[in-house]
């Protein structure tokens, strides 16, 4: 069966996969979002029995299906191979009464590098199909994880280039020492003085721009984007809900069919989208449990129907989560809107005008499976110390904010079903934060001695990519502010 995209904003017309993933974003502004939802082509036993790879290649192919086998299966050889280090590519660790699924096994340590050891794999595959010979270039706003994953992909992949903006004041010390410290001659990082929404919003501006995007014709450049709203990045996070459910059932801690919750701290609603497609493929999910920290205007939106991001952005210790407007909750909406795809542009378009929009009852209605809550930076803290010192195992902040919710969840509902975590960054990327979370007595430390600390606490290896970053010269220091963001893009690319 072939599986096409269509934008949330179009009247229907369609592009196939790999002319989805070069485009990244509609023309007209909306998301692509595949025409139908295949089922899983396997029963779960059956799935259980498979590698990572393997059934990445089972849930990728249902989905991208103008790729040949070999193409894809390249693709994928090319991603989950020994830049993690694990070869489960995706451990569950249970701790805690839950079962964490451990994200952060790639070469950034956060969950990021699920889908961005692909993508890069995925466009130049895409635009060999589809005769493009301009050099791509991949344009990224980054709440502080997306940019590193983004740039250890795509960094010396012959025919693309990568630009990518970050909030020079709202990103971890580390996460920052990460993507000034990268390598790669086509790699480019600007730090931008604003948030991450203003930064998303001036990348999809210039995305739009048809005065720039003829410039950049002109010269033999194609922008493309790596954010979360490529489906190339959406299909490869469906893999490991997947790989998940059938690690579970081939460990016999549950049976086949039996349903679970599945847990996820949550920013651009990327992550648990991918969750929401792998249960309509057929996978056995009863809620999607959805935790905010205090930028919490999803909780507010699945409690009271509207979403509304007029309000304080606040800098919290989970930088990657913090978003006031959450791009692919776009592709629910176009859903619970029955495919209607100008009601969903009208939903959009209130929402970029005055910031805020309201379903209706009946859309509210599918929105059942759906379970919002939000945790406070206190209680985010609380649940750090308490996991670590009752079971030894170190959650990182936006782990902790989705445990804390969870915990929210049980009491509230008294829900017995085994639950799925999604852990998506070390500990080792937010060792401050980790640390202060234990005590004050650590408030003196620098950013490495506390590394070491954290070693020393809990037994962990320090990951490759801290190390790398100790000694690691800085080799980006450009910053502009959001208005200068299009001149920043020319500059760089000489035009
Ligand atoms: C990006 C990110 C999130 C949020 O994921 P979304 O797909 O944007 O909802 C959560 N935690 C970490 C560590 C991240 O990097």
């Amino acid at each position: 069966m072939e599986i096409l995209y269509k934008s949330t904003r179009g009247n229907g017309e369609t592009v196939t996969a790999s002319q989805a993933i070069l485009q990244g974003l509609s023309p007209d502004g909306g998301l692509f979002v595949p025409t139908e939802i295949p089922q899983l082509k396997k029963s779960l036993k059956e799935l259980s029995l498979l590698s990572y790879q393997e059934l990445a290649y089972q849930v990728m192919s249902s989905f991208l299906t103008d790729f040949t086998e070999e193409e894809l299966k390249e693709c994928i050889g090319k991603a989950y191979d020994s830049k993690f280090d694990t070869e489960e590519i995706a451990p569950l660790t249970e701790k805690d009464g839950v079962y964490f699924l451990e994200l952060f096994h790639g070469a950034t340590i956060a969950f990021k590098d699920m889908a961005l050891s692909i993508l890069p794999h995925l466009m130049t595959v895409s635009a060999r199909k589809n005769h493009e010979h301009r050099e791509i270039v991949i344009l990224t706003a980054t709440s502080g994880d997306t940019g590193k994953a983004a740039m250890a992909g795509f960094a010396d992949v012959p025919g693309t280039r990568i630009i990518v903006f970050y909030p020079k004041n709202g990103v971890s010390p580390i996460q920052e020492k990460q993507m000034v410290t990268q390598k790669g001659s086509n790699t480019y990082v600007v730090g931008i003085t604003g948030n991450f929404d203003d930064a998303q919003t001036a990348v999809k501006r210039m995305f739009h721009d048809q005065k720039l995007g003829a410039e950049l014709a002109e010269a033999g450049f194609l922008f493309s984007s790596a954010n979360s709203i490529n489906i190339g990045r959406l299909v490869p996070q469906i893999v490991y809900y997947v790989y998940a459910y059938a690690s579970l059932l081939r460990k016999g801690n549950i049976q086949e069919g039996e349903k679970i919750q599945v847990v996820v701290p949550t920013g651009n609603f990327g992550n648990i989208l991918a969750a929401y497609y792998a249960k309509q493929m057929g996978l056995p999910i009863e809620r999607f449990i959805c935790a905010s920290n205090d930028n919490k205007v999803l909780y507010d939106f699945f409690s009271t129907g509207v979403y509304d991001r007029n309000r304080e952005f606040i800098l919290t210790s989970s930088p990657s989560m913090d978003i006031l407007i959450s791009s692919n909750l776009e592709r629910l909406i176009y859903r619970i809107a029955g495919e209607d795809s100008s009601r969903c542009k009208e939903l959009m378009e209130a929402l970029s005008s005055q910031g805020r929009y309201e379903i209706t009852p009946d859309m509210k209605e599918q929105l059942k499976d759906f379970y919002g809550n939000y945790a406070s930076e206190a209680e985010t803290a609380e649940t750090i110390a308490r996991v670590f010192k009752e079971t030894g195992y170190m959650l990182d902040p936006h782990t902790a904010v989705a445990a804390t919710v969870y915990g929210k969840f049980k009491a509230q509902t008294g829900d017995s079903l085994l639950a799925v975590i999604a852990s998506t960054a070390s500990p080792y990327k937010f060792t401050r934060s980790v640390m202060s979370a234990l005590g004050d007595q650590y408030n003196d430390m620098t950013d490495f001695e506390l590394v070491d600390k954290l070693n020393q606490l809990t037994g962990t290896a320090v990951p490759k990519a801290i190390e790398e970053i100790r000694t690691a010269s800085v080799l980006h220091d450009r910053v502009v502010s959001a208005e200068e963001m299009p001149a920043a893009v020319k500059e760089i690319l000489g035009i």
